[in-house]
């Protein structure tokens, strides 16, 4: 493709060459045979202008045919070689300018706020305090508080962890600076880090403000996990700049993960992100709050608290997909009303189409349930239909029972599941994660134990025991989070 447009921009540039040299040529002749009469009796000039006219025909033909012209001409290797290694050259000069480029990081402005953001309140008075304090520092520094530098949002894709961000700087009024984790790795050794430097001084600069990291696993995964130099040298040139700048600084550092089990643990250590704020798709309340938002001074006719029911396991990106579906729907045919018939022509795009939200059928909603019901039965705190992980008070001197109970707390749903339904399902692996985690722990690191297959062995038996004597405990829990969507401790 390159090397025909290559081969095409030559042979017409050469073409106008031949054009505009004949030309003059014959210019000058004829100016010559005008101020000298004798010249003419010489027949070799006549011969000139032949040829130079000839010349100027075949030009003439050949820029005219010229696509004809070269599917009859073979291929020259040679060309095609030379306009490869052009090729190459410009496209690596290119990538050059433009990992230069990319280096240059800008802040912008968002205009977000928390009205844009429907639901979750609970994760936005979490995050008030922040805006607070970037809004009056003075009100905090009087009395020596310091605020987290790194707040780390962690949930499944679409659930507006991005949007929450934003709303946090549009709210604080203080620039916003976005990036995402990928664009840390690059493939040149030292952009990554240069990147996160460059990130940090211009934070710094226009103190206050705000650093997003959006998918943060991208650099921050444990350095354990499969060597790559380059991702290393960027994760330690980050928690070189988080520690580096002081918490008077007025910089704060938002990432943003749907793997905190993958991160490494230096990053989530007091003085890095050692706030977390956990995202989890939205409950039957926040959907309804989320479609209410999205048909706000719109027209409808169709029952909203039954929709918000119908897309149990829809993300909040999918919900607002919808909506917006449904009104393409309704201006296609001419309408100024969404109608159920709307609502249900895109629930199909976005169901089959985009593949956005996973959707439960009833079955796949009663593991859900029987999974979460067990889990609150365990550890006897609000759960969520959709809830991933368990927030806990991270004890700083855990006993050894307090650990296997974490273990006993992240191997609950499968376990309950595994005991009603009589054989194991699949999922939340990233629970089971945290709970194997927890056992190597009490192995390697505070040597209280030998084996951590033998400690999750252990705490599955018991889990199994606790499950089998309250079976109808847990079906009376799984029928309140069916009903609700959640259960309140
Ligand atoms: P994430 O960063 O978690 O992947 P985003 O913040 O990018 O998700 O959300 C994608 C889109 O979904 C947003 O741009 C917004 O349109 C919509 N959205 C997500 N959460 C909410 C919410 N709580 N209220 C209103 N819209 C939301």
């Amino acid at each position: 493709m390159f090397n025909n447009d290559n081969n095409n921009l030559n042979s017409e540039k050469n073409m106008k060459l031949m054009i505009i040299s004949a030309s003059v040529l014959v210019g000058l002749f004829i100016y010559t045979m005008i101020k000298s009469d004798s010249v003419m009796q010489n027949g070799s000039y006549f011969l000139g202008i032949g040829f130079i006219l000839a010349l100027m025909v075949v030009s003439f033909y050949i820029q005219k045919y010229k696509n004809k012209i070269q599917k009859i001409i073979p291929d020259n290797k040679f060309q095609n070689k030379l306009d490869e290694n052009i090729k190459q050259s410009e496209t690596s000069n290119s990538e050059n300018i433009q990992s230069e480029q990319s280096i240059t990081i800008e802040a912008i402005t968002s205009n977000i706020t928390f009205d844009d953001v429907a639901g979750i309140s609970s994760i936005k008075e979490e995050l008030e305090e922040i805006v607070d304090f970037l809004n009056n520092p003075k009100k905090y520094k009087k009395y020596d508080v310091v605020l987290p530098k790194g707040v780390l949002l962690v949930g499944p894709p679409g659930v507006g962890k991005t949007l929450i961000a934003r709303a946090v700087a549009g709210e604080a009024d203080v620039p916003f600076f976005y990036q995402s984790g990928a664009s840390f790795v690059h493939i040149y050794v030292g952009m990554g880090a240069k990147r996160v430097k460059e990130l940090f001084a211009k934070a710094k600069a226009t103190a206050p403000s705000i650093i997003f990291i959006d998918e943060i696993d991208a650099i921050g995964k444990s350095r354990g996990m499969g060597s790559n130099d380059e991702r290393e040298a960027t994760l330690n040139e980050l928690l070189t700049q988080m520690d580096g700048f002081d918490a008077q600084s007025d910089v704060i550092v938002i990432g943003a993960t749907n793997k905190i089990e993958v991160l490494d643990e230096a990053l989530l250590r007091a003085g890095r992100f050692d706030r977390r704020v956990f995202l989890t798709l939205p409950s039957l309340q926040d959907r309804t709050k989320i479609l209410k938002l999205y048909v706000k001074n719109k027209n409808m006719n169709f029952d909203i608290d039954k929709l918000a029911l119908d897309t149990s396991g829809f993300n909040s990106a999918a919900l607002a997909t919808l909506i917006n579906e449904a009104l393409l729907n309704m201006i296609k045919r001419s309408g100024t009303s969404l109608l159920e018939e709307d609502i249900n022509i895109a629930k199909q795009k976005v169901q089959f189409g985009k593949k956005q939200s996973n959707i439960l059928c009833a079955d796949q909603k009663e593991i859900l349930a029987i999974y979460q019901a067990s889990k609150a039965f365990i550890i006897k705190q609000t759960v969520s239909l959709f809830d991933e992980g368990i927030s806990s008070d991270d004890c700083l001197y855990p006993s050894k029972s307090q650990l296997e109970q974490k273990i006993k707390n992240n191997l609950a749903g499968s376990i309950g599941l595994e005991v009603i339904k009589k054989e194991p399902y699949a999922v939340f692996e990233s629970e089971m994660q945290v709970a194997q985690n927890i056992a190597k722990d009490i192995v390697y690191k505070y040597k209280m134990e030998r084996s951590e297959n033998d400690i999750i062995i252990r705490l599955k038996e018991e889990l199994k025991v606790q499950f089998l004597e309250n079976s109808n405990e847990v079906h009376k829990l799984k029928d309140t989070i069916l009903k609700d969507e959640t259960i309140v401790f």
